[in-house]
């Protein structure tokens, strides 16, 4: 079933309750340190507010347990504001009758936030009664956070089913379309390359590249236990002891009619990590040395398979990238694949720390497609249903 978005409905008059994701990072002063979430989210607010709507706005912010003065939404609110031109009001609660007062003094075009639905712990239980409560301030859903699409919490599943009407946000849609035709209907090659350092919480997501890709490349700290896996020396880099099982059945099981898998052949190895450390390039880690990051041989292999994908899905950095010493192969595979988009591939990136890594490397404009959520980016390349999504075309 087709989910429905914004530009299916007409909001002019009606109260939009809209799930948006302003979890920003804030610095220790509760400066917003990077506004990319807001910012993303404007096309969607504007249609809103240009179409005549009364715009209701619920973010979490953080992870607090109950009322913290530092995660409060004001400045995210106050920064909409100035993005936006114009007044955002708040109010110091999500739910009750402060809320009802607001809300029912709204006019068309305006724009209410309300404080962050974490400060009751109801919401990522998902308690049917809060969800309620944070229904009453909306006469339409529309869910534009993808960024947490994956979780059924009240503000992001449970409240859609009080509502007459959930639909998804041009940002929501602009994600599933994306992902989605990357994963039923790529331009092939499909290229899915995982990185990052753990292999655990990317199991499924590898079993199903696997099943899908024409290429899966593994890079980063989850490579180490795949090459330990083979019998490669890896000395005391980062090894998921716990996924050794599942690693040593994908590497046996017969693959054929299945994706090729590429792995790292050497790497940038030190004693330590930290930055300003001697380091060097092997293809075996000696005893004592940990694998930071991909080495040059890997890099071009890498970066060959990039340049024939019709489609390249990334998720998870290929070695310690926050790091100079070992931040070579995230940043030669960012520029391989933004190479690669302005050629006419098809380009993905996770959200996360790959998103992250785009925009330090300053590549982020010249991607097709740079998710805001990493999890759940995961989540619908693994084949999972997100809660969030599901809520939209489902009624209670
Ligand atoms: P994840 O949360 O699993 O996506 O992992 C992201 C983190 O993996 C980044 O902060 C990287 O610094 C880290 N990482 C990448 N490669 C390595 C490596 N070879 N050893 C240790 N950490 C790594």
């Amino acid at each position: 079933m087709q989910t429905m978005t914004l530009n299916d409905i007409d909001v002019r008059g009606k109260r939009v309750l809209m799930r948006v994701d302003y979890n920003v990072p804030l610095d220790s002063d509760g400066a917003i340190t990077d506004d990319t979430r807001i910012r993303a989210s404007l096309p969607t607010v504007r249609h809103v507010l240009d179409g005549g709507g009364r715009l209701v706005l619920m973010s979490h912010l953080g992870r607090p347990t109950g009322v913290t003065e530092s995660l409060r939404l004001k400045p995210v609110a106050a920064r909409l504001a100035k993005l936006l031109d114009q007044q955002v009001e708040t109010v110091p609660e999500c739910i009750g009758d402060a809320v009802r007062r607001k809300v029912q003094s709204m006019e068309n075009g305006d724009c209410l936030m309300l404080e962050n639905v974490r400060f009751h712990e109801k919401e990522v239980k998902n308690d049917p009664d809060f969800a309620r409560a944070l229904a009453a301030s909306g006469d339409i859903f529309v869910n534009d956070a993808f960024g947490t699409a994956h979780r059924a919490h009240a503000s992001t599943e449970g409240v859609a089913h009080h509502m007459e009407m959930s639909v998804a946000g041009l940002l929501m849609a602009r994600e599933l379309t994306y992902l989605s035709r990357a994963i039923e209907n790529p331009v092939r090659p499909l290229v899915v390359i995982l990185g990052g350092s753990k292999v655990s919480d990317k199991i499924g997501v590898t079993r199903r590249a696997l099943a899908i890709a024409d290429s899966v490349i593994i890079g980063g700290g989850m490579a180490y236990t795949f090459l330990k896996s083979q019998g490669v020396p890896v000395g005391g880099s980062l090894v998921d002891e716990a996924s050794l099982d599942f690693v040593t059945e994908v590497l046996a099981s017969d693959r054929s009619g299945e994706g090729d898998l590429l792995l790292p052949s050497d790497h940038v190895i030190a004693e330590q990590l930290a930055a300003g450390v001697p380091t060097d390039i092997a293809n075996e880690i000696p005893a004592g040395w940990l694998g930071l990051d991909i080495g040059p041989e890997s890099r071009m292999r890498f970066t060959m398979a990039v340049a024939m994908a019709g489609t390249v899905l990334w998720n998870g950095p290929m070695g310690v990238f926050e790091i100079p010493e070992f931040a070579q192969g995230t940043k030669q595979i960012a520029t391989a694949i933004a190479d690669a988009t302005d050629a006419g591939t098809v380009s993905i990136i996770g959200g996360g720390d790959t998103a992250a890594a785009v925009n330090v490397f300053e590549v982020e404009e010249r991607m097709s497609h740079v998710s805001t959520g990493g999890g759940a980016s995961l989540g619908l390349l693994e084949g999972a249903v997100l809660p969030g999504v599901a809520a939209l075309t489902s009624k209670a």
